[in-house]
């Protein structure tokens, strides 16, 4: 194991190294449910789908918890705003995440936890901060003191009398100290509530987090991720609310960078236009998926059309060597099988031996994804020039090679879930037809009858498929 990980903790890359060798326990701060995902929302789980994948390819049983907001101040506002339940429109909204989630290609967690199912966890975790002296109830709320806690400020490297107060909570005169938080927000009529020994109330949203990681993952865990925007307040008071209790807590934090548009981070009146639902209707999922994953994890991306238009071409040229390997090989497409062997315990995913040195390097080394990638194009390169050069074994290696290191993230053109297979053979059904029609089409030119040839050719690309004319006859595609 030579993984090496940014800790926003320290702030240094550290070798990671796992609380229990050969394991590794992931959370990730999901999604507050009050909106659907756009692509800001959703690069963090690109992001941190590409480390699962690399965790488990590097030999590691990984445990991955992923959870869910299912109710916050904007659920309730939305929920009134349209007259709706709340929770109708956490549901809602969770489905079109887990849509987006799928429909790029994440693997999804071991267990997705909603905060509202973990009130007796929240509940007993209150009692020991209460009891400890780091927690106090006050006005119908139940706030942590921060002052209890020496620590306090050293995640997001803030000096506590810097800090800005806490928000969380309107009105809040009950507070010793305006730094305090909210553990448990007491009841406002309207709104719903769940009894605790300290009146009725609902959650608050760092008191979620704190509860559901320890539960699935124990109280010592390897790392905890999210947004390079939760790091203050949420995950400084998650680390706080459960360090103060006792527990260990995450021993790495990670934090993925933000998707601005405009300068901006995207809020949503300027993310509308950038929902996934609406974006994977003009950009194949996969290109989506390529664009967010290809910068850094942990740098910023400043959307546009045209950064977007580079990455599918990119993704384009890679895919087109792939597919013409696959060809000419006459393995066919849509074989739905992940190259590089067997596969690591029945993922799907590729050995680590059948990647290149370079390649393992750069994903040991913080995730550098862009250096991973250049060296996807260098092979591509070379298989490309294997290929014009009529060498098909040097292809077939160059192509095994790249399926391989797209496997890694999530890419690869012939495997699940990018590829056809799997649609009870019906890519088979559409590749005899096709080549019944380029028969016929051949057959016209044959005897001169070009009109007709041409007019075969038109129903196709009527129909979205592409005819291409090669020294090897004819080859089609989808039309894109
Ligand atoms: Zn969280």
């Amino acid at each position: 194991m030579t993984l090496r990980l940014h800790d926003t903790a320290t702030r240094t890359v550290r070798d990671f190294l796992p609380l229990t060798p050969g394991k590794a326990g992931l959370y990730l701060c999901g999604a507050t449910v009050q909106a659907p995902p756009h692509i800001g929302h959703i690069r963090s789980g690109v992001s941190f789908d590409i480390l699962v994948r690399w965790l488990k390819v590097s030999g590691l049983e990984v445990t991955f918890c992923r959870n869910v907001t299912d109710i916050d101040d904007k659920i309730l506002r939305t929920a009134s705003a349209e007259g709706s339940p709340w929770w109708a429109v956490a549901e809602r909204n969770q489905r079109a995440f887990t849509r987006a989630y799928d429909v790029l290609g994440c693997l999804p967690p071991d267990v997705e936890p909603r905060a509202t199912g973990h009130v007796p966890e929240m509940i007993a975790l209150i009692r020991r901060l209460i009891d400890s002296g780091h927690g106090y109830a006050a006005g119908g709320n139940v706030y942590f003191d921060v002052s209890s806690y020496d620590r306090y400020g050293a995640l997001s490297g803030q000096r506590p009398e810097h800090m800005r107060a806490a928000d969380d909570i309107e009105g809040e005169s009950a507070k010793r100290d305006p730094r305090d938080f909210a553990l448990w927000k007491g009841h406002k009529p309207g709104d719903p509530y769940w009894d605790t020994p300290w009146g009725p109330g609902r959650p608050g949203w760092h008191l979620e987090c704190s509860a559901m990681a320890t539960k699935y993952l124990g109280p010592t865990f390897d790392i905890h991720g999210g947004g390079l925007d939760l790091v203050f307040p949420h995950h400084e008071n998650e680390v706080a609310q459960s360090r103060a209790a006792g527990d260990g807590f995450a021993r790495y934090w990670l934090h993925n960078g933000l998707v601005n548009l405009g300068g901006e981070k995207m809020s949503k009146s300027l993310g509308n236009s950038l929902l996934v639902d609406a974006m994977v209707t003009e950009v194949r999922p996969v290109e989506l998926r390529y664009y967010l994953g290809q910068a850094h994890y942990r740098s910023g991306i400043e959307y546009s059309p045209e950064a977007l238009a580079e990455a599918a071409a990119a993704y384009r040229r890679i895919e087109g060597f792939v597919v013409r390997a696959s060809e000419a090989a006459g393995t066919g497409t849509g074989t739905g099988r992940a190259a590089g062997t067997g596969g690591t315990g029945g993922t799907g995913l590729p050995l680590a031996s059948s990647l290149p040195a370079a390649f393992v390097a750069a994903l040991d080394d913080d995730l550098a994804v862009p250096q991973a990638l250049a060296v996807v194009h260098e092979v591509v390169t070379e298989g490309n020039t294997a290929l014009a050069a009529g060498d098909q074994a040097g292809a077939d290696k160059q192509a095994e090679s790249v399926r391989a290191m797209l496997g890694v993230l999530g890419l690869d053109p012939l495997a699940a879930p990018w590829a056809t297979a799997g649609d009870s053979g019906l890519s088979e059904v559409v590749e005899a037809l096709v080549r019944v029609a380029l028969d016929q089409r051949q057959a016209a030119r044959a005897r001169k009858d070009y009109r007709a040839a041409d007019a075969i050719r038109d129903q196709l690309h009527a129909a979205g498929i592409v005819v291409e004319d090669t020294p090897a006859g004819p080859r089609w595609e989808l039309a894109r």
